[in-house]
């Protein structure tokens, strides 16, 4: 009752190679993702937390300042989401309904999309994420620090990110984070991303 689990991952492990590899995948869904579940349920366990579903945890630890309980929700909740942002090559589909109009009015094609996230990612200075987020229904595109995520802010849908913690790269790509976003861009689920949006019209 009341315990965080790590959800599965949406593909095999190797199904984002040779941009992502297995043995990345590996250590970022195994080691660090579900090492912040087992750190969050260690740290809620006793406490009001205990028993709330991990969006309330992120929301009312953050408003509550309670540090180490935000970071470790909001790292399992951004990973969560991350893993469903992309998709093996080809397997990502396009834009669709009230989400595709709102590309083209807001972006003019899904190439821009990738080129302003791509930009987000490698302007973030250190450990965060770019995120693709909706407000009353516009497209924009923005970056949070560490474990900060939009989920938080009132308004706000994300639609799709991009973890630039170095983990999520540094077995491929070494330091090259301009190389991994252009890379793992070309995996963004882009039928993930038009559900969240035209849930929320
Ligand atoms: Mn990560």
């Amino acid at each position: 009752m009341g315990v965080i689990t790590l959800e599965k991952l949406p593909y095999a492990e190797n199904a984002l190679e040779p941009i992502i590899s297995a043995k990345t995948i590996s250590f970022h869904y195994g080691k660090h993702h579900a090492g912040y579940v087992a750190t969050l349920n260690k740290l809620i366990a006793g406490t009001p937390f205990e028993g709330l579903v991990l969006e309330e945890i992120v929301k009312r630890s953050e408003k509550e300042g309670v540090a180490a309980i935000f970071n470790n929700a909001a790292q399992v909740w951004n990973h969560t989401f991350y893993w469903k942002s992309l998709a093996p090559e080809g397997g990502g589909g396009t834009p669709e309904g009230a989400f595709a109009e709102a590309v083209a009015r807001d972006f003019g094609d899904c190439g821009a999309v990738v080129k302003a996230l791509a930009d987000a990612a490698v302007k973030r200075f250190g450990s965060g994420w770019a995120w693709l987020v909706a407000e009353r229904g516009k497209l924009s595109v923005i970056s949070t620090p560490n474990a900060e995520t939009p989920l938080t802010r009132p308004g706000i849908t994300p639609l799709l990110t991009l973890d630039v913690w170095e983990h999520a790269y540094y077995l491929d790509w070494q330091n090259r984070r301009a190389d991994y976003a252009a890379a793992a861009l070309g995996l963004v689920n882009w039928t993930f991303a038009s559900a969240a949006y035209n849930k929320t019209r």
